[in-house]
């Protein structure tokens, strides 16, 4: 587990009374730089605990804002898989969501398992503007550990602790969507910092490794990869590392794996058997930022054998956000000042600060390189928009409809293109849930 210094933990009282999460609680604060007797909390105190004790505070800003960054306070949690209780703790949530983020506030009421991400539906408000994959999205904590400057998720982790019961209700689900073939765990926080102590990534991976033709996505920047190799994974948990140069790495996600370690941590879960995959996502395009895009290609070739890779600039914020949570760090100035002269022209996508063309230099250099050590590996965009699609998506041999990608839900292992249109496809069935 990582090494880090909670200033505060709490537990939900179900925690405490289930003697097997209790355990698993009780291994993590062991870890803990300085162990710390958990605050127990319920459902009726929490919000006066919150405010007595201010634990959001540091929550909710990119840390790149912060003069400091702490590490976060931690809170153990269950997920309540019951339709009643969620009924009944739907006034405590909608008090939560006004002084946190949505995957927070539904963390501490022991909700947020599973999320129909309704993506290029016609439900979705952004469908016009991020090509993605309609799908079930997995999730476990809330919060994350590491540092990076962009992020919003320090301040405060919460982590669910009852991994049998979510088991049998993914089970469910699972069998309720036979479209979808993987199923990524997960995009708001990087499940691997608690273990092996916390004991809860191990049995989901081990659960996955009963199946037949159903995987597990796990997303990381984490080095901590150890306790995995003798897991019985049977190959259906595939690992995505979102990887950066080594200045992005080092400077901008400090308490992440630095590029080599990330790069090593795949190398030793490919010889453990594991898919293994990269994500340049986000890139930022620090000064510098070819050659620390070729030696990291270079080093992820030259060590492993990855079956995907996606790209992905660093969007969702204008140019005087990013400058602000990025203050501290030294920009390609030519692409700074391209996105302050596109202030207009990017000021209605999801895709800014970066205009098109910064976006469309960056893909290129990234695919040249890639090309230079594999001819076959597909290479897509992840996030990106119709109209990049159409712009470079033929020299990528893909549309925005066929490509495969890091963890997309019908990327399996080494499939080069989808087999099957995403968005008819993908079909929710709402009559799993009890
Ligand atoms: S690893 Fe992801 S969730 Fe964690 S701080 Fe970095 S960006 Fe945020």
């Amino acid at each position: 587990m990582y090494e880090f210094d909670a200033p505060a933990v709490y537990a939900h009282e179900s925690v405490i009374a289930d003697a097997r999460c209790r355990v698993r609680m009780e291994k993590v604060i062991s870890a803990l730089t300085h162990p710390r007797e958990p605050k127990v909390f319920t459902d009726e105190n929490i919000l006066s605990l919150i405010g007595q004790d201010k634990f959001f505070s540091g929550c909710n800003r990119a840390m790149g804002t912060l003069e400091q960054i702490p590490d976060p306070v931690i809170v153990f949690n269950k997920f309540k898989f019951s339709d009643i209780a969620r009924e009944q703790l739907k006034p405590l949530k909608e008090k939560l969501l006004k002084i946190t983020d949505a995957q927070r506030a539904l963390a501490l009421t022991g909700d947020g398992a599973f999320d129909w991400a309704c993506y290029n539906l016609p439900e979705d408000p952004d469908r016009n503007d991020k090509v993605c994959r309609p799908c079930w999205r997995i999730h476990f904590q809330a919060g994350c550990l590491h540092k990076c400057h962009y992020c919003g998720f320090g301040g405060v982790l919460i982590t669910m602790t009852n991994a049998e019961d979510y088991i049998l209700q993914l089970g469910r689900l699972m069998q309720a969507h036979p479209w979808q073939e993987t199923f990524l765990l997960e995009d708001d926080a990087d499940v691997l910092c608690l273990e092996p102590e916390l004991d809860c990534t191990g049995p989901i991976i081990e659960f996955f490794g009963t199946l037949k033709d159903r995987y597990l996505i796990l997303h990381t920047k984490s080095w901590n990869t150890d306790w995995m190799y003798g897991l019985k994974h049977n190959g259906k948990t595939i690992i995505v590392w979102s990887i950066a140069g080594p200045a992005q790495s080092r400077d901008i996600e400090p308490k992440t794996g630095l590029t080599e370690q990330r790069i090593e941590a795949a190398r030793k879960c490919q010889d453990a058997g594991y898919t293994v995959r990269y994500k340049f996502k986000p890139i930022i395009p620090v000064e510098g930022w070819r050659e620390e895009a070729s030696g990291t290609i270079e080093q992820v070739f030259k060590k492993t054998k990855p079956d995907v890779i996606s790209l992905c600039c660093f969007m969702w914020m204008g140019i005087d956000d990013l400058k602000k949570k990025l203050a501290k760090h030294r920009m390609d100035p030519v692409f700074i000042k391209a996105a302050e002269d596109a202030r207009e022209e990017t000021k209605n996508t999801t895709s800014k600060p970066f205009p098109e063309w910064v976006r469309a230099e960056i893909y290129e250099y990234y695919l040249n390189e890639i090309r230079k050590y594999n001819r076959e590996i597909p290479v897509s965009l992840s996030t990106e928009t119709w109209s990049m699609w159409s712009r470079i998506g033929k020299k990528f041999g893909f549309t925005a409809t066929n490509y495969v990608c890091g963890c997309g839900p019908n990327s399996i292992p080494n499939r080069k293109i989808l087999l099957a249109h995403p968005y008819t496809q993908a079909k929710r069935n709402g009559s799993w849930i009890k």
